[in-house]
């Protein structure tokens, strides 16, 4: 471990100009921080939203620019258009892909995610080939959906291929989702109500296919127009966006020493990072969708949750424990994961997390009416819930998961007497 750090931080760095490096550097200034406040970031814009970027921008409903608000005494120095290259743990400074050195007192890490490239790098460079994580991306694909396309294909089963099969939909665009699993949103909400949001997508005009995997793109000239299924099923498109996950940028702090890696950079349940060798560094933390800890819900399991609420708690609790003293004592991220996703009409909200559970139960509600909330059980206790167009249930949800209630917590709602148990 190092040594406990002496005296008050007069320079603090963020890596990642983005959602979490923006919440601590206001939690940092609404704490009383005076010193120097440096962000970095890769991308040449000012800390952006991005849920819009798969909802209204995409619909035309917002201009483009989901900028986020930032305090205007907020004193900080955006060094944009650069990335961070290497960190020096023992020097305690940071380079730049410009050469530029920064030194700090305190450093956070929150360089989030990208989203994972299409695995056949020719195909992943056709003109028609999209992804979706940045303002710049949603801008090409946005302009590409307002020119019409014959058809879309969306590969992966997750909440943004959703989202996006959800827009073209709403612009009257066909669409095609390719799942490999056998139910979409699977990983989130499991196979039981992934299956029934799959059946909205289909009643919405989406040609959802599951178990499909793509053996290859015909692209003559250069521009997609068809791809070819494993199972031997040839489907003519225009424009493919692939929504198959992420990848962590933690590329930047190879040679380091910490524990990161493709599942994230690994810090203690107050936020600090560790060295490779479990060894806590003191005065670097991180935060967000890049950052995995302890997480007291899923019984301190290592988990990254890439949600927007966790990483500005997260960012809070990291600037909070930066200006600790030892006498102060740190405080733990505890934060209870929540999501939403606002899809073919529905809004879906997700507190806790459901990955794991062994049991679920309808308590509010029914599929059939298509507003409900569903609880998810893991060996007796209460670990997640998830609402559909019924969200002012989910509080006490949230209180019950919070407590490791047993599963189920309450019985007897007004609208759900008696509780099914089944599979999720
Ligand atoms: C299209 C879309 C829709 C979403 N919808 C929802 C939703 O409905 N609900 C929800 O809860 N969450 C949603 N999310 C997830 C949410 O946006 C993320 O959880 C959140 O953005 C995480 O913030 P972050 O600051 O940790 O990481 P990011 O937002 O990924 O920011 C990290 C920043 O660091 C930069 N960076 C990377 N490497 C370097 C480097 N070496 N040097 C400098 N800078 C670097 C990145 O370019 C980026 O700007 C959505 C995400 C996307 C992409």
């Amino acid at each position: 471990m190092s040594a406990p750090l002496r005296g008050a931080p007069e320079t603090i760095l963020i890596v990642g100009a983005s959602l979490a490096g923006l919440a601590a550097a206001h939690a940092l200034r609404a704490q009383g921080y005076a010193g120097a406040l440096t962000l970095v970031g890769d991308e040449p814009h000012l800390p952006y939203d991005r849920p819009p970027l798969s909802k209204q921008v995409l619909r035309g409903q917002f201009c483009d620019d989901t900028t986020l608000p930032r305090h205007p005494d907020l004193r900080a120095a955006f060094r944009l258009g650069t990335p961070a290259q290497s960190l020096d743990l023992d020097a305690r400074a940071v380079t730049l892909a410009d050469g530029a050195r920064l030194r700090y007192d305190r450093l956070l890490i929150a360089t989030g995610t990208r989203a994972r490239p299409w695995p056949n790098p020719d195909e992943a460079g056709l003109a028609d080939v999209f992804t979706l994580r940045s303002r710049d991306d949603a801008a090409r694909l946005s302009a590409r959906l307002r020119a019409g396309p014959r058809r879309v294909i969306l590969v992966g089963g997750g909440f943004i291929g959703f989202e996006v099969a959800s827009t073209c939909r709403d612009l009257d665009i066909p669409v095609t989702v390719l799942v490999r699993e056998g139910a979409p949103l699977s990983a989130a909400l499991g196979p039981r109500l992934g299956g029934w949001v799959g059946g909205i997508a289909r009643e919405q005009g989406v040609d959802l296919r599951l178990g499909a995997e793509i053996e290859r793109m015909e692209a003559p000239g250069g521009r997609l127009a068809a791809v070819l299924l494993k199972d031997g099923a040839r489907i003519e498109a225009d424009v493919l966006v692939a929504a198959i996950g992420t990848v962590r940028n933690v590329a930047w702090l190879d040679g380091a020493g910490l524990a990161a890696d493709d599942g994230g950079v690994t810090c203690d349940g107050y936020g600090r990072v560790l060295r490779a060798n479990g060894d806590i560094v003191a005065e670097v933390f991180a935060a967000g969708d890049v950052a995995r800890w302890p997480n007291p819900h899923q019984d301190e399991r290592l988990v990254a949750v890439e949600h927007w609420g966790n990483a500005q708690a997260q960012a809070r609790t990291a600037a909070r424990n930066m200006l600790a003293g030892p006498a102060a004592g740190l405080i733990r991220h505890d934060h209870l994961p929540d999501f939403w996703s606002q899809q073919f009409g529905r809004t879906i909200k997700l507190v806790g997390l459901a990955d794991g559970a062994d049991s679920l139960a309808i308590v509010h509600g029914s599929l059939a009416e298509g507003r409900f909330v569903a609880l998810y059980g893991r060996e007796g206790r209460t670990v997640a819930a998830a609402s559909v167009d019924s969200a002012r249930w989910l509080p006490a949800y949230a209180a019950a998961i919070r407590e490791r209630a047993p599963f189920p917590p309450f019985e007897g709602a007004v609208d759900q007497p008696r509780i099914r148990i089944e599979e999720p």
